[in-house]
């Protein structure tokens, strides 16, 4: 499954696998080490993950439906 974060200084979207949340990425990229959002934190994200067209879905309370 993937998931769409954003890079806190490019602000470049990135795409990732849900098996990345809660871990640290190189953004591709500026290279800038930041913190995958855990999936508690998605319900956040949910409207850009619907914009990216991806295929995961996150409830407010952090359920996931892929
Ligand atoms: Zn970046």
């Amino acid at each position: 499954m993937r998931m769409l974060t954003k890079c806190p200084d490019c602000r470049i979207g990135i795409e990732l696998s849900i098996a990345d949340a809660d871990r640290r990425k190189h953004c591709p990229r500026c290279g800038k080490l930041f913190s995958v959002p855990d999936t508690e934190s998605l319900g956040k994200a949910l409207d850009r993950v619907r914009a990216a067209g991806c295929d995961v879905y996150v409830d407010q309370q952090g359920n996931l439906y892929g």
